[in-house]
């Protein structure tokens, strides 16, 4: 699995992080950053967050 995000319509409120902080987070200019090494056991979370995500701005590669 495979995340990347679009930081130009990411509005960076953070549905992303609060569903899973193992993955998505900021960095200290408040771009989102992600962990390429999702783990098994967080796929279902990062999947949700991709949902979730009020800009689409997520796009996920099995
Ligand atoms: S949920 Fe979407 S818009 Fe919000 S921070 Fe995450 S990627 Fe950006």
């Amino acid at each position: 699995m495979k995340v990347t995000v679009d930081r130009n319509i990411c509005c960076g409120y953070g549905v992303c992080v609060e569903t899973i902080d193992e993955v998505f987070a900021f960095d200290g200019e408040e771009k989102l950053t992600i962990t390429s090494d999702i783990k098994l056991e967080w796929q279902q979370k990062v999947r949700f967050a991709c949902q979730q995500c009020p800009s689409q701005a997520l796009t996920l590669e099995d």
